[in-house]
């Protein structure tokens, strides 16, 4: 054995080791359905919970339950603690400069509403123009064209190339003077397409545009740092990072958030209150309206920690070696076309097989107790541009193995057999 396969095999084996180690962090992956352990595919839908985020809630309602920010008790200051602990778990894994640029919203889709509206609507007016892509979630289209109609703003979208990744040289025409906003997906959920968002960013900042990326797909596959991105806002779910649902986050740089008019009004985001005038509380709390969920955000602090603990390098590796043997498995399937093809990926691959509806492989696959996703994924603009109405979508996290891509491959194969 030479020297080189001898360290990828003990990487192999590590690697091997530190899965099931995973794995074992996750109840639900013991599950068994239809006489068959679960494989669990659809991960970009939602990840599964590791027993620490699930501690981390019971505890906080078992022991420390009580509102937050308002109570002089005992108990009140445990959860008011447990919070804004959370609070700097999620600080410290995107490398927020401070922790008040963390604002808890529900999730992803609030995050980018919360922009659109206050930030969007407080400064946009008739023909500024708002660039996104055309491998958005349906959440980071719908907002801003909501937007558009209320201040008569126009969307411009950068189109997808055949491999799904995008046209940069539209993107860079597409920067004006008019440009007022460019949001766009730090990776798509569809094609698991990673954008080039540091090179968008600083070509959008060179016309003095800020930046909003959805880091929906991001946020557990990849390490995320804003201030190396510069981003301007960065949102995403809890629990795309085996976090609870419910609970998100959305990043903004201080000095922007702080220019912004608060998006709903309610307790918790005041200083002060009378029939005349109200003065809005500081940051984060001027974006926090009402009592927050608090024991979702003790439990996203958790999954934070948890992420931080494992590290990314390890994630990322795992990810990518699975993706690729998946990529190289499923493609030798005759008949079977992959949706996505961009030379920097997550672990995401959407498919379509030559005469078989989606619907029915997914319905076929969960007979094999593999969950998968069919659909159009929230992209309907997306499943247009690669002519298909849905694809078939196996999505990875840390805790897929191996040999579950080959029980993927091998029920691709019998579905095949048995619709033909
Ligand atoms: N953006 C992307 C890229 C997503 O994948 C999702 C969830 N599928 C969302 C936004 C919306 O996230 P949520 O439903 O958690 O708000």
């Amino acid at each position: 054995m030479n020297a080189h396969t001898h360290s990828s095999l003990e990487s192999d084996i590590k690697n091997h080791l530190n899965v099931q180690r995973w794995r074992h962090d996750f109840p639900i992956l013991q599950t068994r359905l239809y006489g068959k352990t679960l494989v669990y595919l659809d991960n970009a839908a939602t990840t599964q919970k590791p027993y620490t985020v699930m501690e981390a809630e019971n505890h906080y309602y078992r022991y420390d339950n009580a509102n937050v920010h308002r109570g002089i008790h005992t108990l009140s200051q445990r959860a008011t603690e447990a919070f804004e602990y959370a609070r700097v778990a999620l600080q410290h894994l995107i490398n927020a400069q401070y922790a008040h640029e963390i604002i808890f919203v529900r999730g992803t889709t609030e995050a980018i509403n919360l922009v659109a509206q206050s930030y969007g609507r407080s400064r946009f007016k008739a023909g500024d123009e708002i660039i996104v892509s055309g491998m958005e979630h349906h959440s980071n289209i719908v907002p801003w064209q909501m937007l558009c109609k209320q201040v008569g703003a126009i969307l411009r979208v950068i189109p997808v190339d055949d491999a799904g990744e995008l046209d940069r040289n539209t993107y860079d025409a597409l920067l004006c003077q008019r440009t007022k906003l460019v949001a766009i997906t730090h990776v798509s959920n569809t094609l698991g397409t990673i954008n080039p968002v540091k090179r968008m960013i600083d070509a959008a900042h060179a016309h003095h545009i800020p930046v909003l990326l959805d880091g929906a797909q991001a946020i557990a596959h990849l390490p995320v740092d804003v201030q190396d991105l510069d981003c301007d806002f960065y949102a995403f779910s809890g629990h795309k990072l085996y976090g609870p649902t419910g609970i998100g986050v959305l990043y903004g740089k201080s000095a922007l958030l702080d220019d912004m008019p608060p998006y709903q009004g309610g307790g918790d985001m005041i200083s002060s209150v009378s029939f005349e005038a109200t003065t809005y509380n500081k940051l984060p709390y001027k974006f926090e309206a009402g009592t927050p969920n608090i024991a979702g955000v003790v439990g996203v602090g958790a999954a934070a920690n948890y992420l931080n603990s494992i590290g990314f390098d390890a994630i990322v590796g795992h990810e990518q070696a699975l993706l690729r043997y998946a990529t190289e498995l499923i493609s030798e399937i005759p008949g079977l076309r992959i949706i996505g093809n961009a030379s920097n990926k997550t672990g995401i691959l959407s498919f379509v097989l030559q005469g078989l509806h989606p619907h029915d492989i997914g319905t076929f696959l969960d007979r094999q107790g593999i969950a998968v996703r069919t659909g159009h994924h929230c992209t309907m603009p997306l499943m247009e541009r690669f002519g298909v109405p849905a694809t078939v979508r196996a999505s990875f996290a840390l805790y897929n193995t191996i040999s579950e891509v080959d029980k993927l491959a091998e029920a691709i194969y019998q579905v095949k057999e048995v619709f033909k």
